[in-house]
């Protein structure tokens, strides 16, 4: 881990072990399809993947939806379909403040924030992206992180994770 750099090799064997998690204990809560991510598969794409008109300093992550008209030389492209983008230096940042969770921590909770607006938006087309007015996005936040809270509850370390994040929501710490 390098403060506020990109995220390492080991860094991000971590976050995809924790995206398979994230996964399950979505999948579960929503009662989906074992094979939902299988046949809806997402990108996880860190700052040196995407252009820089995707980096922000005001949250972890965002989720976007990817088109595969133009892939970039030498990658895969990837079909149409939603994509989070993680934010390494805010990530990163958070993880040296003082009382900080660990890197698997914060980025399960990134992760099952960021699949369940795309659940929401598969399952009952609420979307994310759509340009909606500031306070229906604050309350499709609200609703997401409740519903996060309610998937992550009982997962050892979260809570801690959790209350120092309602503490802070629309300030230093932001998940969008
Ligand atoms: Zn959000």
């Amino acid at each position: 881990m390098v403060p506020s750099g990109l995220f390492t090799t080991t860094d991000l064997a971590t976050i995809f072990r924790a995206a398979s998690v994230a996964e399950n204990l979505t999948g579960a809560f929503f009662d989906l399809a074992n094979d939902e991510w299988t046949r809806n598969p997402y990108g996880v794409f860190t700052r040196k993947e995407v252009d820089s008109t995707l980096y922000r300093e005001d949250a972890f992550a965002q989720v976007v939806l990817c088109s595969a008209r133009r892939p970039a030389a030498g990658k895969v492209p990837l079909e149409e379909g939603f994509a989070i983008v993680l934010q390494d230096p805010t990530i990163l940042r958070a993880l040296l403040r003082a009382g900080s969770p660990d890197l698997w921590t914060l980025i399960l909770f990134v992760l099952t924030h960021e699949l369940v607006h795309i659940v929401r938006f598969r399952k009952f087309r609420i979307d994310c992206l759509a340009p909606h007015s500031e306070t229906e996005r604050e309350k499709e936040e609200q609703l997401v992180h409740s519903l996060t809270r309610k998937i992550l509850a009982g997962v050892t370390n979260t809570d801690l994770l959790l209350n120092r994040y309602e503490s802070y929501m629309n300030a230093a710490w932001s998940v969008a």
